[in-house]
């Protein structure tokens, strides 16, 4: 179920909830799109109707952001815990490990999604990362071809906000990943 808070939509499942939701879509090979929501999206929101509907496009908006619990709470509303952008994408690297899905890092200053990549295998070992491409690459054959060519599932999208929702929506009809996640600056935090 989704809330609308302020003109932004927020979905109120748990971490898990979604990720049920999130393989079924990969099963189904239906195209999703995950973005996180905090107080500050939805203030930016509130005078940019093109933010807006960006963000009410996305398939999930998840609760990122102790201000969006309170302001599902003062509404009466579902929303019952935080679920946050760099969890959400661990708990999808869970997944993806468990069920053998194929995951693809694109974004941040070269070599670092590499070295999440390498986080992320010491963490799940034997995770599918079927390739990365850093956020300053934007030859868009280069991109298409060699998300395309990897056999991606699941991609996660670090170029900062709105820069990587944008993408997102003008991308994912063309490019072979099902699930598209939004994730700022995470590879950076990954990394380490
Ligand atoms: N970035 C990128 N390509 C660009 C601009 C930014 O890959 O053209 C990356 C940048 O290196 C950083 C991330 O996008 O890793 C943005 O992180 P930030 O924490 O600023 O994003 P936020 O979570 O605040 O949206």
């Amino acid at each position: 179920m989704k809330e609308n808070i302020l003109g932004v939509d927020v979905c109120d499942q748990t971490y898990d909830q979604l990720a049920s939701h999130l393989l079924s879509d990969i099963e189904n090979k239906r195209k999703s799109f995950i973005v996180a929501i905090n107080p500050e999206k939805i203030m930016k929101a509130q005078e940019d109707e093109s933010l807006r509907n960006l963000l009410n496009a996305a398939t999930y908006q998840i609760p990122d952001g102790v201000g969006v619990l309170i302001a599902s709470k003062l509404k009466k509303g579902n929303i019952k815990e935080r679920v946050t952008g760099i969890d959400m994408m661990m708990k999808l690297c869970e997944q993806a490990h468990l069920h053998g899905k194929k995951v693809f890092l694109y974004g941040a200053k070269p070599g670092i999604a590499d070295e999440a990549k390498a986080k992320l295998e010491e963490m799940y070992p034997g995770i599918h990362i079927v390739g990365t491409l850093n956020g300053y690459e934007k030859d868009e054959k280069v991109i298409e071809e060699t998300i395309n060519g990897s056999g991606a599932e699941i991609i996660f999208v670090a170029l900062g906000s709105p820069t990587q929702e944008n993408w997102i929506i003008n991308h994912k009809e063309k490019l072979a990943p099902y699930v598209y996640q939004g994730v700022g600056g995470s590879f950076d935090v990954i990394s380490g």
